[in-house]
């Protein structure tokens, strides 16, 4: 995607990321802050979330607060704890970026551990689920709310060995339709990304054999998720975008 956003483009936005602690989400963290905005880190490892709240201090960034919450073990009541927690610190969340997820197991649907696949569905679908029922009343203080998820292809077309992934990306897709329909006469939208493979160790799991140096970093694909949640994209919603537009799924050669 070509986009060139401007310096100040989140001056004033509070945007809250999932899966902050690494890969795609930690580079969302960084970007987010480097354009002004105020960064809520999420994840599950204090050390990791830490470090990347350390560095957003260390590049002059507005000091980013991070939370932990493991989206595989937490509760409804925990994610509205959470929420209020944050309503001590901030008036309002003008962006919320689902990013953390799981992978699970590769292999074909007969294979598929039945508890793996619940794990996955977990993270993924349900996690999720609770903790955007948790955080819509923040998001709805703001008079421009954006709400990402985090999709896939293989949430759009289905594919060989993808199983529980695949399926939760399909729900992800679905969820967002339905909340883009619930809140389109307010002012908050909500749409996909697809990142298209990107350099990460999730990535290196699903493709051991691949050569990473052939794919994007996740800064390559950074101005999609900067144009998501500044005011260019303030009148798209329900839709599904692609970080890499024609990039073909699968490995790359
Ligand atoms: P990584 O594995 O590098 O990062 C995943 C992030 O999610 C980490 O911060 C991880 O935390 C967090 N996470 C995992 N499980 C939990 C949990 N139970 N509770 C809280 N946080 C959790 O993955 P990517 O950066 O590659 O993926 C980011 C998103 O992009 C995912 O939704 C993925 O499905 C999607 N995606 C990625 C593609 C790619 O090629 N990389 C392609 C298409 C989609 P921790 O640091 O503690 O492990």
């Amino acid at each position: 995607m070509h986009y060139q956003p401007q310096r100040d483009l989140l001056h004033h936005h509070i945007i809250l990321v999932t899966g902050a602690s690494d890969g795609i989400g930690r580079e969302a963290a960084l970007t987010y802050s480097r354009y002004g905005a105020s960064v809520i880190l999420l994840g599950r490892n204090e050390e990791k979330l830490r470090a990347v709240a350390q560095r957003i201090a260390e590049e002059g960034g507005t000091p980013a607060s991070w939370f932990t919450l493991d989206l595989l073990s937490c509760t409804p009541q925990e994610c509205q704890q959470l929420a209020q927690k944050i309503a001590v610190h901030y008036p309002r969340l003008d962006g919320v970026l689902h990013n953390a997820g799981l992978l699970g197991d590769v292999a074909p649907m007969r294979e598929q551990k039945p508890e793996v696949w619940q794990q996955v569905m977990q993270v993924n679908v349900n996690g999720t689920f609770m903790l955007t029922q948790a955080l819509l009343p923040l998001l709805l203080k703001s008079d421009a709310g954006s709400l990402v998820f985090t999709s896939s292809s293989v949430g759009r077309q289905g594919r060989a060995h993808w199983g529980a992934y695949a399926a939760s990306k399909f729900a992800t897709e679905g969820m967002m339709q339905v909340l883009a329909e619930e809140y389109q006469h307010s002012p908050l939208r909500v749409n996909c990304i697809n990142p298209g493979g990107t350099r990460t160790a999730m990535r290196a799991s699903a493709f051991p054999q691949e050569d990473p140096s052939k794919l994007k970093t996740p800064a390559d694909i950074m101005p999609l998720y900067l144009w998501l949640m500044g005011d260019d994209s303030r009148r798209k919603t329900g839709m599904t975008f692609d970080a890499q537009p024609g990039r073909k799924p699968g490995i790359s050669q």
